[in-house]
C-alpha cells in the first residue's frame, strides 16, 4: 500500500529518481527518466546502470558512488562541474548549446539496518539555469572586451594599455627586466583628413593598426594611445630589439598605401623609443622620455624613429 503510494508520488515529480543496488544495477526509476530516457521503466530494471547510460564515466561514478556505500553521506554533482551525467532529453522551449539535459545529482545512500544497501539518485533538470548562466557569462565576457578594445581600431584602449604598462613597468622592476616602450604618431594626419575626409582618415587608422599588430609578438602590448598616437610595449625587450621593431614598423607602413573608395592614400609615421633606466621611478617617466623622443623626430622632418636622449647616451657608452 505504502509502495504502491510512494511510486505514485515519485511519478508526479519533476526530479528523476534512480535507485541502484550496491553492484550499480537499476532497480527502479520514476516516470521523470521514463520520459526524457525513452525507456520504459520494465526496459531497464535489473540491468546494469553502464549498460543502460554507456556514456556514464565508469571510473569516477565508481569511485563517487563507493565512497557514497562506505562514508554513508550524500554526494552532489553540479552541472557546472558536470553538465550532465545522463544522456537525458531536455524539453525547454528554448535553444541551449547542448543536445542533453543539463544536471544537477545527488547521490543519497538508502541504509537498511545501518547499512547502506541501494543508493538513490536524484536528477534535478537545470538546463534554463545552465542556458541564462551561460548567456550572462558569454555577455559579461563581451562586456569586459569591450571595456578594453578600442572600437574602431580594435587594438587596447588607454587606460587599459597603461594599466599593461603600469604591471610591466613593475614586474620589470622587481624582475630587473628590460622593457621597451614605441610611441608612433601618424603624420599630417590633419591634412590626410582634410583630402580624404574623416572616413578616410578612419580607415587609414584602423589599417595603420592592423599593420603594426601584423608585426608585433604575442606578447608585445599594442593600445591606441589617442586620436592619431599609437603605443607598444615590449616586454624583455632591449634598445636594439625595440629600434628593430620600430624601424619595421616605419618602413611597412611608409611603403604600403590604404585603399579607401578607390583611391590610394600614403601615409608615414613617426617614431620615438625609450627603454626602462635606473633613474626611472614611474611608468610615466618612460611615457615621457619616448614622448620627447618623437618630438624629436616630428622636428628632423618626420617618417623617422629616434630614441630617447637617455637611451641615446647609454648607446653611445656601450658603443
Ligand atoms: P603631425 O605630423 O605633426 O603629427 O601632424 P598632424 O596633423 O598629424 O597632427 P595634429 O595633432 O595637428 O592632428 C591630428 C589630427 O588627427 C587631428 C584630428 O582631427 C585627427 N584625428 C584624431 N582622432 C581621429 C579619428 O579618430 N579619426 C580621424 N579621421 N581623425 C582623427
Ligand atoms: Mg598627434
Ligand atoms: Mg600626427
Amino acid at each position: 500500500m505504502l509502495d504502491t503510494l510512494c511510486i505514485n508520488i515519485s511519478n508526479r515529480l519533476n526530479t528523476g529518481i534512480l535507485i541502484l543496488d550496491n553492484d550499480f544495477n537499476i532497480i527502479m526509476w520514476n516516470r521523470f527518466l521514463e520520459v526524457h530516457a525513452n525507456k520504459k521503466d520494465n526496459q531497464v530494471t535489473g540491468k546494469s546502470v553502464f549498460t543502460v547510460f554507456p556514456e556514464l564515466p565508469q571510473k569516477w561514478f565508481e569511485r563517487k558512488l563507493s565512497s557514497v556505500i562506505q562514508l554513508k553521506t550524500q554526494s552532489f554533482c553540479g552541472w557546472e562541474q558536470r553538465h550532465h551525467l545522463f544522456e537525458l532529453s531536455h524539453s525547454r522551449p528554448i535553444t541551449t548549446d547542448s543536445h542533453f539535459m543539463a544536471q544537477n545529482c545527488t547521490f543519497l545512500p538508502v541504509e537498511v539496518e545501518g547499512e547502506v544497501e541501494r543508493i538513490c539518485i536524484l536528477i534535478e533538470d537545470v538546463t534554463d539555469v545552465c542556458h541564462y548562466q551561460t548567456q550572462l557569462n558569454k555577455a559579461l565576457h563581451e562586456l569586459a572586451l569591450s571595456n578594453r578594445i578600442d572600437g574602431l581600431t580594435q587594438a587596447f584602449n588607454r587606460r587599459h594599455w597603461e594599466e599593461c604598462l603600469a604591471k610591466e613597468f613593475s614586474r620589470a622592476r622587481r624582475h630587473n627586466h628590460e622593457l621597451a616602450l614605441v610611441m608612433l604618431d601618424l603624420d599630417q594626419f590633419k591634412l590626410l583628413n582634410d583630402n580624404f575626409g574623416h572616413q578616410g582618415g578612419d580607415k587609414v587608422l584602423v589599417d595603420t593598426a592592423k599593420s603594426i599588430n601584423d608585426l608585433l609578438r604575442l606578447g608585445d602590448i599594442f593600445g591606441r594611445y589617442g586620436g592619431e598616437e599609437f603605443a607598444v610595449i615590449l616586454p624583455s625587450t632591449d634598445l636594439v630589439g625595440a629600434e628593430e621593431v620600430a624601424e619595421r614598423i616605419r618602413q611597412t607602413i611608409a611603403k604600403s598605401t590604404v585603399d579607401y573608395q578607390g583611391r590610394s592614400i600614403s601615409v608615414t609615421v613617426s617614431i620615438g623609443v625609450a627603454i626602462i633606466d635606473e633613474q626611472d621611478s614611474r611608468y610615466e617617466d618612460l611615457i615621457r622620455n619616448a614622448d620627447l623622443a618623437l618630438y624629436r623626430a616630428k622636428a628632423m622632418g618626420r617618417n623617422r624613429v629616434c630614441l630617447a636622449e637617455e637611451t641615446l647616451d647609454k648607446k653611445t657608452i656601450v658603443a
